[in-house]
């Protein structure tokens, strides 16, 4: 296996330092060429102390010239840069085998574009990338000849499911393949049991700390709302090529099988684990081969049942939302991110309660009827359009 070059786009996030981990027991096989974070200097400095990468990228301009000043205090040969144009280059970067996309939400489309426009393998992390743009990423993908590997332990899972021969291709038609149905698992989140009146009060602290997994704060609040789950079916869809009446969801709040796949015959093939998401990477990092990835032993007998429930769409009607902008089609999918990014900011910050998270997307869905989305300009306009429609909501409701 020749020595493979990283991008590591969110190196500082949970992702990031998983994937990191995984890179760091196979010195071998992998060297990391660029890290990319937003604001945490400290730890990206420290990350390059260790995997001296050929880059390291920061949000803000004055903060990668102190960090460039610290590298060089160092003796590393390590260019500090700065802003989504540098981001978009270190995708593209021509000696990086492959990216890892793991920025959280919106800010992460331009970068991931730019890696499926360079024909990079794509290990793809920031679902909202996809959510946001499907059909303009996925001719991308298409025309420059990406590969696209999915991070999302879900997505994973199902990759790992399906027929031999898929290679991520969603050209590949699965149901022609004999498959039926794509189950995603879901944990229900820390709220799963709870009252219509007790989700009027669950608090950030309280949504953040989810049952299974340890996760970046957007994405435990999406796991809370079940939205994180919305915005996989939307992902699975663009992945795999299947129609939302193909794709169900499966409240199993153990996290041990992480999805399933249905075929024709009755077979039903899933993928099992602990809760780690350095299983995920460590798969798709070295596909088609398969590495260590410091992963404990799934011990059956501790887990000792598995259990499975129906999703609950009224008590999160998040999903069901999902379901109406992937069905709606178009910008619908945008707007729905979009909104969800602003409602799940303004719940931790305290200006919006939890039951308003679903309310607020709902009220852009109704007001932004959705448009065609051929290019990444019009992605960026129904993305703008949303937000600026869900602050007007937050507005008013401060006003009420
Ligand atoms: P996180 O909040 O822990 O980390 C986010 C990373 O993105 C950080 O490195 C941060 O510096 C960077 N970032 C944030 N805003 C940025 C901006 N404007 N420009 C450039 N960089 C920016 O998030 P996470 O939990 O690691 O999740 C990352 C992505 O992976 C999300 O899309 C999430 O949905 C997806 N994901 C995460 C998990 C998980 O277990 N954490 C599982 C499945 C999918
Ligand atoms: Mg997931």
């Amino acid at each position: 296996m020749p020595l493979q070059n990283l991008t590591i786009l969110g190196c500082t996030g949970s992702i990031g330092v998983n994937t990191l981990d995984v890179v760091r027991r196979h010195p071998d096989r992998y060297r990391v060429t660029a890290l990319c974070a937003h604001r945490q200097a400290d730890l990206l400095f420290a990350q390059c102390l260790e995997f001296r990468p050929r880059f390291a990228v920061l949000g803000d301009a004055e903060d990668a010239a102190a960090l460039q000043a610290q590298l060089a205090a160092a003796g590393l040969p390590t260019e500090a840069l700065s802003g989504v144009e540098a981001l978009e280059r270190m995708a593209a970067l021509p000696e990086v085998d492959a990216v890892m996309a793991a920025i959280v939400g919106a800010a992460g489309l331009r970068p991931t574009l730019a890696a499926a426009r360079a024909g990079k393998k794509i290990l793809l992390a920031n679902k909202e990338a996809l959510v946001m743009a499907g059909p303009v990423f996925m001719r991308a993908v298409r025309e420059h000849g990406a590969a696209l590997l999915p991070i999302d332990s879900e997505h994973n899972a199902i990759f790992q499911s399906l027929p031999d021969g898929f290679h991520g291709d969603p050209s590949h038609a699965l149901p022609a393949r004999g498959v039926r149905r794509l189950l995603l698992t879901a944990s229900g989140g820390p709220f799963r049991a709870h009252s219509p009146a007790a989700l009027e009060k669950v608090t950030p602290e309280q949504a953040v700390a989810h049952p299974n997994w340890s996760m970046g704060r957007k994405i435990s609040v999406d796991s809370a709302t079940m939205m994180n789950k919305g915005l996989e079916v939307i992902e699975a869809h663009w992945l795999f090529g299947m129609d939302a009446e193909r794709i169900d969801v499966v409240i199993h709040p153990q996290s041990v099988i992480h999805s399933l796949v249905e075929y024709v015959d009755g077979s039903v093939i899933a993928q099992l684990g602990n809760p780690d998401m350095r299983t995920p990477i460590a798969h798709a990092l070295a596909y088609p081969e398969r590495i260590a990835a410091g992963v404990a032993a799934l011990d059956l007998f501790q887990v000792g049942r598995l259990d499975f429930e129906a999703p609950d769409l009224e008590r999160f009607p998040c999903l069901a939302l999902a379901f109406r902008a992937l069905s709606a089609g178009g910008s619908a999918p945008a707007t729905l991110n979009a909104a969800n990014e602003v409602a799940v900011q303004a719940f931790l910050d305290g200006a919006l309660g939890f039951t308003g998270i679903p309310a607020l997307i709902a009220a852009c869905l109704d007001a932004l009827p959705a448009k065609p989305l051929d290019s990444l300009d019009a992605v960026l306009a129904a993305d703008a359009e949303a937000r600026a429609a869900a602050r007007g909501y937050l507005a008013r409701a401060v006003a009420a």
